[in-house]
């Protein structure tokens, strides 16, 4: 009489090793314990996916564990080419360190627990499965769709609990050796887990973030090999890569929660003790009715990553911002220690928020700001002009040819009390940086000629003025300029000429003497004569930065208007 064994060795004939093998080949790491994170390449990453990992990463690190990069490939019909260095690309961009990671399809893994891609993993997986039929803790199930379908009514009609088990499995009681005459004409079977479960049962384990988790025991067979290319569910090699590459915390999204007790079955059905579990909670958006779902890749464009580098958010802002998140208190602390790295955070993963937190564009953009106002100019420029020379390569051509020009320009008050704090994001080192180079300049202030013309509201004041008393100011004013002056001397100079050509100096003179024209209308003037915008840093510091002949040529300009 045939027994499971000879069932095993029929299906798997070159299978020889065992798991003790594998653990032999695999053995516990000396630091005993890791982190990973596990992505499926499908060429696009969910801002969630990256919080989870950077959680996984941070939490590793901060303790010296190891940090790994698993490909989850197993699916294929999801997989695109490009997506594993897409992945490996972002965790660059954002200085997320890795220690093991896949190298390439073709290479040698060069650390000791890879291959790091699932789909290279074939064999130990089958070793996986043979191990488990040996034990009739999993079986090849013939259902066809048909037959699925039809037990899905049935379980309907009956309301009773939906999936493959028990008696509703036409597979799991077969004798080997009816199993092994059905082999014999039929190789298109997928292998099923023969669960002991029961759904009278509870599972009760601890998760790290979310505390003690008591859930319905799992009593599904679920697949654990797939008919099409033998390669395993997620399921199967969760359980095997997991353990083999000696995993000790599975941090991951929410959405795995409900298959722990399946997986705290499985570890038991092959004797393997089960890591500590920590599922993090989703990133969250309110909907048009007000209530809270997850951020969706077909719905949300901030659920994609990369919409972050499009819209020229730094990578440290972004994650400071993820940090508030993860931590309420991270924003006090890098308040307190404007000159400490996220990197001396140590992060509690138990204190994690444990329902989701809502994506909050308002905070992001806060922390973006902060973060570029805190770093150096240097640095500001340089970090600008990575950004500029992909999506704005006039920009960046102009920087690097006047690097000096450039950073003054970006420096304008920065770090001082009046730091008006003018770098949001990358893409504001654009409108605050073109209008100081003549080619830019010269497009820029044809449009606002042609607004003055059209009447445009935000130019109104231009319409309003006696041309003729701008150009007598405008000329008298030329003559004095001198820009080593302090800026309280400049002032007084200013208020001289001002005077002389009745502009009023405060509300009471305005009223008093009733005066048409205020300075702040004529300082407006004079900041989009120069500038070609009505939004600018301070106005005597752009004209230091400008040099006295630039300022001349921009001015003259206006006698053309
Ligand atoms: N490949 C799975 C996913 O992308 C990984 C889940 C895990 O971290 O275990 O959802």
């Amino acid at each position: 009489m045939a027994d499971w064994k000879d069932l095993a060795d029929l299906m798997f004939p070159d299978v020889d090793q065992t798991i003790a093998d594998l653990e032999k080949k695999y053995p516990p790491r000396t630091n005993a314990t890791c982190s990973r994170f596990a992505p499926s390449p499908t060429g696009f990453m969910h801002i969630w996916n990256f919080y989870s990992a950077f959680v996984a990463q941070r939490y590793a690190k901060q303790q010296w564990w190891t940090f790994i990069l698993r490909i989850e490939d197993t699916d294929q019909k999801r997989e695109v080419d490009w997506a594993v260095d897409l992945i490996i690309n972002y965790l660059q961009k954002f200085n997320v360190e890795i220690d093991e990671w896949p190298i390439g399809a073709n290479s040698q893994d060069v650390w000791n627990y890879g291959p790091y891609t699932q789909s290279q993993r074939k064999e130990i997986y089958q070793i996986f499965a043979k191990t488990l039929i040996e034990k009739w803790l999993a079986y090849p199930c013939w259902m066809t769709e048909s037959q699925l379908e039809e037990i899905r009514k049935q379980q309907t009609a009956l309301k009773v609990t939906p999936w493959i088990y028990g008696n509703y499995s036409l597979w799991r009681n077969k004798s080997p050796e009816e199993i092994m005459q059905k082999l014999e004409s039929d190789s298109n079977f997928v292998l099923r887990f023969r669960s002991h479960g029961d759904f009278s049962q509870r599972c009760e384990f601890d998760d790290l973030i979310k505390g003690k988790i008591n859930m319905i025991d799992n009593y599904n067979d679920i697949v654990l090999i797939k008919s099409e290319d033998g390669l395993p569910t997620y399921h199967l090699a969760h359980i095997a890569d997991d353990y083999l590459m000696r995993t000790s915390h599975v941090i991951r999204g929410e959405e795995w929660l409900t298959s722990v007790p399946l997986h705290i079955q499985l570890f038991k059905a092959f004797d393997l003790p089960y890591p500590q579990y920590c599922h993090v909670a989703p990133l969250l958006k309110l909907d048009e009715e007000g209530n809270k779902r997850k951020l969706s890749k077909r719905k949300d464009p901030e659920a994609d990553i990369a919409y972050f580098f499009q819209n020229w958010y730094a990578p440290e802002g972004i994650i400071d911002y993820l940090l508030t998140i993860v931590d309420s208190s991270y924003e006090d602390w890098q308040k307190a220690n404007p000159d400490k790295n996220y990197l001396d955070f140590q992060i509690k993963i138990e204190n994690m928020n444990t329902s989701g937190a809502l994506f909050d564009f308002v905070k992001l953009q806060s922390m973006n700001n902060a973060y570029l106002s805190r770093i150096s100019t240097e640095e500001l420029y340089n970090q600008s002009l990575v950004w500029a020379k992909k999506y704005r390569p006039y920009l960046a051509d102009l920087m690097q040819e006047n690097p000096d020009y450039s950073k003054s320009a970006l420096d304008i008050e920065r770090h001082t009390p009046k730091d008006p704090k003018r770098f949001t994001t990358f893409k504001d080192v654009d409108t605050q940086l073109r209008f100081f180079f003549d080619s830019e300049y010269e497009k820029l202030i044809e449009s606002v000629k042609l607004k003055i013309k059209s009447w445009d509201e935000e130019f109104q004041k231009f319409t309003e003025f006696d041309m003729w008393i701008v150009s007598s100011f405008l000329d008298e004013y030329l003559w004095v300029l001198d820009l080593d002056l302090m800026v309280e001397e400049w002032f007084s100079q200013l208020k001289e000429i001002w005077k002389k050509h009745w502009f009023a100096w405060n509300n009471a003179e305005f009223k008093e003497w009733g005066y048409i024209w205020k300075v702040w209308d004529l300082a407006m003037i004079i900041r989009v004569w120069l500038c070609a915008s009505t939004k600018t840093p301070d106005l005597f510091s752009v004209m230091k930065v400008m040099g006295k002949s630039r300022i001349e040529k921009r001015l003259k300009n206006f006698f053309h208007l």
